[in-house]
């Protein structure tokens, strides 16, 4: 991921200035859109936030870096620029366009690696566009077109892409199709993304982040909801309109008010028949309460933060002795997430009991009728049912996630993969362990529900999420068999520009992966082999820290006093939950996971004897030694 941001900048055509002193971020692994209306500026700022015009003044800088200090071929391997209208030559093939996409990484000497022809594989599919490659590009519709344009800035493999105006001339369903590849490439590969949208509906359903441009200068920005009122919509846009929920998104939806401004009025009643007249009042009333009622309860997708997901098991394969890896798949995924990277995004897995007496999650269902009183209560509701009927809920990491359509997927709906432990008990106890048994018996075809976050409402400020590495560029991650996933996905995400150590601690050397990273993150499994938990990681934490002391103090931002330390160590930690995270403030941030024990004399180790600031320590107890989860 990639942080890309303009400071104080002027951009001006001749002496015409089109930009005046414009500050922002377009947040890192997020969708940013600019909207505004024709001549506001908004495509000029994307060319100058990508080098195709010089500033007058103030600068671009990429992960802290002036655009301008970059080499070309540096600067084309990390951002990508997909302008409006682009140009190709006659005759080229989609293959041959989607190949220039690799030209920033090539040397001197060009020669086509398996790498570059992996990148060239993956974009085509990832837009699925593979089955056109030998077609001319001219011979294409216009949607098909700029799939391929996508493509081209896929196969480039930037951390950061911008795009000017992507959907026009398309009509709706391959403005839908284009938006949908860009935000796939944003959540399976946290590429920060900007766009430029003439159309507010659709840049209120696909932006995390919203930025509306008026005169050269930001008017607002912040999330849809934030964004879209009436206001914004007179002010930036000279529209009289109404804002409502997209019935399908719930995400605001701008309704223009026009000439006609009031809907048709009733036909009148007819006065000669009473009868009618009774009738056609009765149905009023009727419809009154019942409208009454509906204001009060509205769809699940509204109001809830969390959803229950109804899924299928849709694949289910082993990755070791201890670990199986679950596909979880169903229409109603495509209103879970966070927008982003999943990073350690954490769900809750629904294990039924073997007296089921209702369906319990009715209320959070998407498609489910919701008031906000009974939304609040819901979860105290639901924990005071017996077990047995009510079920066990048991916390997952997201080890990835896919939208619908994505090559990789078994099915054709959204998809979700779960890791999860078999750490079964040679003697069952009933209502402990229920997650790892479930685990053992389920088999492809049957269905589990599933509570996360509702994608229209959270961002990955979501409590899910607890990866916050700041500014850091060193990391230290820690985890047992539990945090696999997390460890696995985090690394995933993780640019180039950080280093550092992955330590895993796993039950048998069978159970070890290949995790992909970009980043110089150097992975040691730890295969404990009978050994005591958090014996074989206690040791090799302390060993990698101690080789490194001084580059990670150096990493480290001031330390407070030893005596303070002490005082501070323990503070807001609760010991029934063991949780403590904290966005790091320096170049080093540690994140650990696992046995709560085990993960708290981890920490315990960094912040009282290595003196590091417990601000740049995230600790999490996922499980603790002798005691179920509920
Ligand atoms: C944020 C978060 C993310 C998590 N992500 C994952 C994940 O991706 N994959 C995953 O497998 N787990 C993950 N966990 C851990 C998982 O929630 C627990 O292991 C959970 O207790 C398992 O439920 P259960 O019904 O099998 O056992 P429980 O009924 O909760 O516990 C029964 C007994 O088993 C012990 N126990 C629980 N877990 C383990 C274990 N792993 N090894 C040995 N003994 C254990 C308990 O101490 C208790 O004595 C995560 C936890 C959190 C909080």
């Amino acid at each position: 991921m990639a942080l890309i941001q303009a400071q104080h900048l002027h951009l001006a055509y001749d002496r015409r200035e089109i930009v005046r002193d414009l500050t922002l971020t377009l947040p890192e692994g997020r969708i940013t859109i600019i909207v505004g209306a024709n001549g506001s500026g908004k495509s000029t700022l994307l060319r100058g936030m990508s080098r195709l015009l010089a500033p007058r003044s103030g600068s671009v800088l990429l992960d802290g870096q002036d655009l301008h200090s970059l080499r070309g071929k540096e600067l084309a391997r990390r951002l990508g620029l997909l302008p409006q209208s682009p140009v190709a030559p006659d005759g080229v093939t989609v293959r041959e366009l989607v190949t220039r996409g690799r030209f920033p990484h090539q040397g001197l000497f060009p020669q086509w690696s398996a790498e570059d022809e992996r990148a060239v594989a993956e974009a085509l599919a990832a837009t699925r566009t593979d089955d056109l490659q030998d077609r001319l590009l001219e011979e294409l519709s216009g949607g098909q077109r700029q799939r391929v344009w996508i493509a081209m800035a896929l196969a480039q493999q930037t951390e950061v892409l911008l795009l000017d105006e992507p959907t026009t001339y398309l009509d709706v369903t391959h403005q839908l199709e284009v938006l949908d590849v860009v935000r796939d490439l944003n959540l399976t590969r946290g590429t920060t993304v900007g766009i430029v949208l003439h159309d507010l509906h659709l840049a209120a359903r696909y932006a995390d982040h919203l930025v509306a441009v008026r005169g050269g200068e930001i008017h607002s920005q912040g999330t849809p909801h934030e964004v879209i009122t009436e206001q914004m919509a007179h002010e930036v846009f000279a529209l009289d309109a109404r804002i409502a929920p997209d019935p399908v998104t719930g995400t605001p939806m701008v309704l223009p008010l026009g000439r006609d401004r009031t809907a048709t009025p009733h036909r009148q009643e007819d006065p000669v028949s009473a009868t009618t007249a009774r009738t056609t009042t009765a149905q009023t009333t009727t419809a009154q309460t019942a409208a009454a009622e509906a204001a009060e309860a509205v769809p699940a997708l509204e109001h809830s933060s969390m959803l229950a997901f109804d899924l299928a098991v849709v694949a289910r394969r082993p990755l070791g002795p201890s670990l199986v890896r679950f596909t979880l798949a169903g229409p109603d995924l495509a209103h879970f997430g966070t927008g982003s990277h999943p990073l350690d995004l954490r769900v809750k897995l629904i294990i039924p009991g073997p007296h089921r007496s209702a369906d319990h999650f009715a209320p959070v269902r998407p498609g489910g009728m919701l008031d906000p009183v009974t939304q609040a209560d819901w979860y105290r509701t639901w924990l005071q049912i017996d077990p047995s009927d009510r079920g066990w809920m048991r916390t997952y990491t997201v080890r990835e996630q896919r939208a619908a359509g994505h090559p990789g997927n078994v099915s054709d709906h959204p998809e979700i993969d779960l890791d999860m432990v078999l750490h079964l008990d040679p003697v069952e106890v009933p209502g402990q362990g229920v997650a790892a048994r479930w685990a053992r018996d389920a088999q492809v075809g049957d269905a589990v529900t599933l509570l996360g976050p509702n994608r229209h409402l959270v961002g990955p400020e979501y409590g899910g999420i607890e990866f916050r590495p700041g500014t850091a560029r060193t990391v230290l991650l820690v985890g047992d068999e539990t945090a696999v996933p997390a460890v696995g996905s985090i690394l995933e995400a993780l640019p180039d520009s950080v280093s550092g150590h992955a330590l895993l601690e796993v039950p048998h050397a069978e159970d070890e992966q290949t995790l992909l990273t970009r980043s110089g993150v150097q992975v040691t499994w730890l295969p404990r082999e009978g050994r005591a938990h958090g014996e074989l990681l206690d040791a090799e934490v302390r060993r990698v820290m101690g080789e490194n002391a001084q580059a990670f103090r150096d990493a480290a931002v001031e330390c407070p006093p030893a005596a303070l330390r002490r005082e501070l160590e323990d503070v807001d930690v609760d010991e029934a939950i063991l949780w403590e995270t904290t966005t790091g403030r320096g170049a080093f941030y540690a994140w650990l996971a696992g046995e709560a024990g085990v993960i708290k004399t981890l920490r315990r180790h960094l912040v009282s004897e290595l003196g590091i600031d417990r601000k740049q320590v995230s600790f999490m107890g996922y499980w603790r030694a002798g005691r179920p989860e509920h």
